[in-house]
């Protein structure tokens, strides 16, 4: 074998994404791609804000060849800084530049921090339906994934997450709000999960870290801000990128940020700026950081979104889909009304639908729409999906 045996074994888990990619490649060509409803994936529609195209712009016209450099592994010391101001007042806590590294995208991120922190045949706890990229990213360190569900409508099941727990977990990993779900967790939770990673840390005789995965914070639909974990534990980081609020994806450019009071915070730190470095990542890309000073407070129009939800929501509700409103983040997560949510996700390509199957995320039983797309998708779809429906409940 040329390829090293656990790449074929992921090669083969990974297949069933590049199955449904083959098979909407495969229905655009035939039908053309106006005529396919393409809800696959979460590559965000909405454009970046002008002042995106305005500072690159003034970044590009400086006649300063160091803008392209090598720099510190952490970042750019100016970028960390601003940054470090921003969090504080959004996550509620003093925080420095030295508690901020700068990744490529929320992915770097989530990969220094379980580098930095997994021994091998750690665990990694992850309530279920989770990103499905989770499974590989804790192998990449030696970790191994634990799943625990979560409660009906999405929210953490707290009895379950406790029960867990136990002496090999170094990580619980979060993401709120949620891919696939868009359900957000509320600041009651997040704060007895910490009261849970106290209890159970002390038993283990060394620190669980709490990691919040949070691309998504500022897509949300509630007068609320999304709760920060920094105000629920100490022994916490956040990880996450400019890919879905600037709209960014391509660009790779995220950060991870830790409490100022977690245990051994200077030596995390300095495990994750190495771990920049030898995972190959070196520095996040260079103009990105230039601009990103600028850009905190923007994000891209979350109305659009709003809209977008509101209507495939109501619609799918209207036909008899089961589903909750998700309050962020761009995805829905419908229950399949047939129990083999792969042969109804069959069912919805034949009306040319594209939809991917809920177990792909730990969520059978269910099917994720991102609805990041054009407003003619939606409505073209409508009448599909109704049929859908009616097709798997014969
Ligand atoms: N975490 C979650 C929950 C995501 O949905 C994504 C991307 O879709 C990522 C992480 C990766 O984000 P990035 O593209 O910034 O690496």
């Amino acid at each position: 074998m040329t390829i090293a045996h656990r790449m074929r074994n992921y090669m083969e888990r990974a297949s069933w994404i590049r199955k449904m990619f083959e098979e909407g490649a495969r229905l655009k060509s035939l039908h053309g791609a106006e005529n396919v409803f393409d809800f696959s994936l979460g590559n965000p529609n909405v454009p970046p804000p002008p002042s995106v195209k305005e500072k690159l712009q003034a970044i590009i016209d400086k006649p300063d060849g160091s803008i392209h450099s090598y720099m510190p592994n952490a970042g750019l010391p100016a970028t960390r800084e601003r940054l470090a101001e921003y969090l504080s007042r959004e996550h509620g806590v003093p925080l420095t530049a030295d508690h901020v590294v700068m990744t490529c995208g929320a992915a770097g991120a989530l990969n220094i921090v379980l580098k930095a922190l997994l021994d091998p045949g750690d665990e990694v706890v992850v309530p279920a339906p989770f990103f499905v990229e989770y499974g590989f990213y804790a192998e990449n360190h030696g970790g191994v994934l634990r799943t625990v569900p979560t409660q009906s409508d999405f929210k953490l099941d707290l009895d379950a997450l406790e029960a867990a727990i136990g002496l090999k977990t170094k990580v619980v990993l979060i993401n709120s709000p949620n891919n696939p779900t868009g359900q957000i967790y509320d600041a009651d939770s997040l704060k007895a999960l910490g009261e849970i990673l106290r209890r159970k840390s002390r038993l283990a005789g060394r620190a669980i870290f709490l990691v919040s995965d949070e691309p998504y914070r500022k897509i949300v639909y509630t007068d609320d801000p999304v709760p920060s974990v920094f105000q629920a534990y100490e022994n916490s980081l956040v990880v996450t990128s400019f890919s879905k609020d600037l709209s960014l994806p391509g660009e790779r450019i995220g950060y991870a940020v830790l409490h100022p009071e977690a245990r051994d915070g200077q030596a995390v730190m300095g495990a994750m700026v190495l771990a920049n470095r030898i995972l190959g990542f070196v520095n996040a890309p260079a103009l990105m950081q230039w601009i990103l000073p600028d850009l905190l407070e923007e994000s891209v129009d979350v109305g659009i979104y709003r809209a977008k939800r509101d209507r495939l929501y109501g619609a799918l509700k209207e036909a008899g889909y089961d589903l909750i409103e998700p309050p962020g983040a761009f995805y829905l997560f419908p229950r399949s009304p047939v129990a083999d949510d792969v042969a109804f996700v069959r069912i919805l390509q034949e009306e040319n639908i594209l939809a991917v199957p809920g177990s792909g995320f730990g969520g059978p039983g269910h099917f994720r729409l991102a609805y990041c797309v054009d407003d003619r998708t939606i409505e073209g779809a409508l009448p599909g999906f109704a049929r859908a429906l009616e097709k798997a409940r014969k």
